[in-house]
């Protein structure tokens, strides 16, 4: 006899795109539309900026305290970003998974790949800018980085874009209302795949 098939637990989501793309607002709202949809708090060296706030944006840890954690295993995936130290806690992932709810990764294309290999079920969407030439100008409108890290990013933009056949889902924000729709079309699709459906359908089934 064949072993019933264990439905899949809750949609693991990655979204990744270069700074300057729009990741955070497409995220946001997202997470604030979708109850069962939870963001993952990640760990990292980096110092807090402006108004974050420990175990809300970020856990963060020390230098020591991270690689401790790493050498434990606590990690999914880990990666350096732009010189700094970030990790999702394999722990979150599984207490939400548990609890039957979905997960949302702001995390960049090192982790996806590693956190897809970690949990199969996880899909990857990549948010691409209209142009290089236009990520550029979001950069400089933001002011807020000098001349060498707008270079630093753009460059690190094209090599994170080019990363691509690592993604399950690319979409382009050229305007924010569509790029929402893409983002949330790719959720509930992911929602109605039939290993998500399974105890549903058992129950339509059962006599
Ligand atoms: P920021 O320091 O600006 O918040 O994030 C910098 C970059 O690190 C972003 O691309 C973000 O997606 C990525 N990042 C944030 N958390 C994690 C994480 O847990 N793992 C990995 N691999 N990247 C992360």
């Amino acid at each position: 006899m064949n072993e019933p098939v264990q439905p899949a637990r809750g949609v693991l989501l990655i979204v990744c795109g270069p700074s300057g793309v729009g990741k955070s607002s497409l995220c946001d709202r997202l997470l604030a539309e979708s109850p069962r949809l939870k963001l993952s708090i990640s760990v990292t060296t980096r110092a807090p900026r402006g108004a974050e706030r420990d175990g809300v944006h970020y856990h963060f840890v020390d230098r020591e305290s991270f690689e401790r954690r790493a050498s434990e295993g606590e990690f999914a995936e880990h990666a350096v970003v732009h010189g700094n130290c970030y990790g999702t806690l394999r722990a979150s992932v599984e207490a939400v998974l548990s609890a039957g709810d979905d997960m949302l990764f702001d995390i960049d294309y090192q982790g996806a790949r590693q956190l897809k290999a970690a949990f199969p079920q996880a899909r990857g969407v990549l948010l691409l800018p209209p142009s290089m030439a236009v990520l550029e100008r979001r950069l400089r409108d933001r002011e807020t980085d000098s001349e060498a890290a707008i270079l630093r990013r753009l460059a690190a933009a094209r090599h994170e874009l080019s990363q691509f056949e690592s993604f399950d889902y690319a979409i382009v924000n050229d305007d924010i209302e569509r790029a929402y729709d893409d983002l949330k079309a790719v959720y509930r699709g992911l929602r109605l795949a039939v290993d998500y459906q399974r105890p549903l359908l058992r129950r339509l089934l059962s006599p």
